[in-house]
């Protein structure tokens, strides 16, 4: 409850000693520049088991003076609220693990406070409707609290997303803007899905959760740039060895069933390679290495000769051009 009042706070303080505070607290709008091509700016980088590095899945795609959401993980509102990002024209969901939804209330609620004053379009597979009418059963009470307290300072409608279900296909398709939702493979978990941006001659991805498969190697074909999770068999085998010598049968298993749905980073190279991807950034990171040079090194280790591209490994906050 406290987070207008922490502002507020952090502007008398600054006006009382004059120090940037409140710019390091919190940093100034994002400007967005209605002119320029597509950008991605990954804002979850992290799984389920949590990492201080990394929150869950969230991606920020910009076309021009427009930020869309892929996903809205776990406490992923604080990479975007630090990345400037104070409003957004819509979300799309890849699938319904929660890791990939959880932060939804947060960030309608930031914005809330911030004083947005409409509905969020959110668009996604089926499920959508049952996933965002349990957060916003969640956040019921709170909303009556901050109306009755606040009034209309604070908007009931930004609680209140409009969302539409789709199956695959073009989900959007405005002012230069085509946003195309094909199927992937996270088997056991149906639907899953990952999207295609199309504008002004630049095509940008988000794969959803998936493993290496022929309908993700279809919807990657020729991106400029795909953003996709992945996995590393080295790390994750060597964690299977470790429980399998402490007799922990049970988390042989987790891990196994784990490493079945997701994309084996050598694979997911070569299919790069392959389908002509020509910018490779890495986000949901399997298993959640720390944001370091040396762990992301390891974690790359053989794709570069598998594909002739360059390879970002994902840290939450960063920017990326096709
Ligand atoms: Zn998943
Ligand atoms: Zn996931």
């Amino acid at each position: 409850m406290a987070i207008n009042y922490t502002r507020a706070f952090v502007l008398l303080i600054t006006l009382c000693t004059g120090s940037n505070l409140a710019a390091q607290d919190r940093p100034p709008a994002k400007l967005l520049d209605p002119d320029a091509s597509l950008s991605a700016v990954l804002l979850g980088t992290g799984v389920p088991l949590p990492n201080p590095d990394r929150a869950t899945a969230c991606t920020a795609v910009i076309a021009g003076d427009r930020v869309f959401l892929v996903d809205t993980g776990r406490n992923c509102v604080v990479p975007l609220d630090q990345a400037g990002i104070r409003d957004i024209a819509g979300v799309f969901y890849t699938h319904y693990h929660s890791d990939h939804f959880i932060g939804l209330g947060e960030i309608l609620l930031n914005f809330g406070i911030d004083g947005l004053d409409r509905s969020i379009p959110v668009r996604g597979p089926t499920g959508a409707r049952e996933v965002i009418e349990g957060i916003l059963a969640a956040y019921r009470l709170d909303l009556k609290y901050r109306v009755t307290h606040h009034g209309e300072k604070f908007s009931a409608n930004i609680m209140q997303p409009v969302v539409t279900e789709y199956e695959p296909g073009v989900v959007y398709d405005e002012r230069g803007l085509k946003v195309t939702m094909f199927t992937v493979c996270h088997q056991p978990i149906e639907p899953a899905v990952g999207y295609r941006f199309e504008y002004q001659n630049t095509v940008l991805v988000v794969s959803g959760d998936t493993k290496v498969c022929p309908e993700f190697a279809e919807g990657a074909r020729g991106a400029d740039l795909l953003i996709s999770e992945v996995e590393n068999a080295r790390m994750l085998n060597a964690a299977v060895v470790l429980a399998r010598n402490s007799n922990d049968t049970r988390m042989v298993e987790m891990i196994r069933e784990g490493m079945e749905y997701h994309a084996e980073s050598l694979a997911l190279a070569r299919m790069a390679q392959e389908v002509g991807v020509k910018k490779l950034a890495l986000t949901h990171l399997f298993p959640s290495i720390p944001a370091n040079d040396q762990a992301e090194a390891l974690f790359i280790r053989g794709m570069n000769d598998l594909y002739d591209g360059p390879i970002i490994v994902g840290r939450d906050g960063i920017e990326i051009t096709p």
